[in-house]
């Protein structure tokens, strides 16, 4: 009578992966069980989630057109982003849609902010073009926007524009507390959205993710997050930052969302295939801990079989 439980299906989010086009769902290698959709195809998906009770998505988008400095093609109102999230909201009124908030997966150098001509990241265009991003899934109907891309200022930017633009219902979950993570590899290869190597270039994000090494200063993001007016933190990757969650739990009186990100997930099914571990006992498991580190909301690819590992609700 004692034990903790892993918490009904309403506190998990799925996150998941829209492409352009129709009738698409693409197996993604590195992520077994997970596929990238198309609009339409995802609305199927979702609907088996939404049937296990899950109460939100967490939407990853991609463009075919054509990729810039900027990416602008994230804040097309017509892109598979805005367009999934239109039609899921018609299908499921109740469901919670969170979208990622990035331009990574629509520059054409795979940085997460524009670059400036000596190949630095410009902040401040940055925050400017995660506004039109965020104000873009706004409109097509999502009810919480989620900044990942780090840049200094971007949630009150973001705020700002949401609160201009009456948007004042829109939640903003900040992806606050976010390691440069060796974890994100099966991610980027579902997202296509590794950063590039070009000559003057930063090679990766650790200029603008946390460092893993300097816990305090990683909690200090989300401490400046919320000043500027998040609704809900984050701590990813999960697993491997169990204390972050635990003490950015203690630290604020806003939700804690954990992201238990794709390197975490397909370790687990590698191991379970290697025979070296039994995969529900894995997932089980290693989701207790996230649990007792004090997470709200657990972000979890593992939401999409929520039935199979962790019974019907
Ligand atoms: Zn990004």
């Amino acid at each position: 009578m004692f034990d903790l439980e892993i918490p009904a299906p309403a506190k998990w989010c799925w996150p998941t992966f829209v492409v352009p086009g129709q009738n698409i769902k693409e197996a993604i290698a590195s992520m077994p069980g997970q596929y990238r959709y198309s609009p339409d195809q995802l609305v199927k998906a979702v609907e088996k989630v939404v049937k296990q009770g899950i109460g939100s998505v967490l939407l990853f988008g991609q463009t075919d057109g054509h990729k810039d400095n900027g990416g602008s093609q994230a804040w097309n109102d017509h892109g598979a982003v805005q367009q999934a999230v239109r039609l899921l909201k018609q299908a499921f009124p109740q469901l919670t849609i969170i979208t990622d908030v990035c331009l990574c997966a629509y520059t054409d150098h795979g940085h997460c902010a524009p670059l400036c001509a000596d190949g630095s990241l410009d902040n401040d265009a940055a925050c400017e073009c995660l506004a039109k991003v965020a104000l873009s899934h706004a409109a097509a109907g999502a009810d919480i926007v989620a900044p990942s891309a780090m840049m200094d200022g971007q949630i009150a930017v973001i705020r700002e524009a949401l609160s201009e633009n009456d948007f004042k219902q829109t939640l903003l979950m900040a992806y606050s507390t976010k390691f440069a993570s060796a974890c994100y590899g099966p991610f980027r290869d579902a997202e296509g959205s590794a950063p590039q190597l070009r000559p003057g270039m930063p090679a990766d994000r650790k200029g603008y993710q946390a460092s893993y090494a300097n816990p305090r200063n990683a909690i200090m993001e989300s401490v400046l997050d919320e000043a500027e007016g998040a609704d809900i933190l984050m701590v990813k990757p999960a697993l491997f930052y169990l204390d972050m969650i635990q003490t950015l739990r203690q630290r604020t009186l806003l939700p804690v969302a954990a992201y238990n990100v794709s390197g975490e997930y397909s370790m687990l099914i590698a191991t379970a295939r290697q025979g070296w571990g039994d995969l529900d006992e894995l997932v089980r498991e290693s989701t207790m801990g996230i649990v007792r580190a004090g997470a709200d909301l657990i972000i979890s690819y593992w939401a999409s079989e929520y039935e199979r590992f962790f019974g019907k609700a």
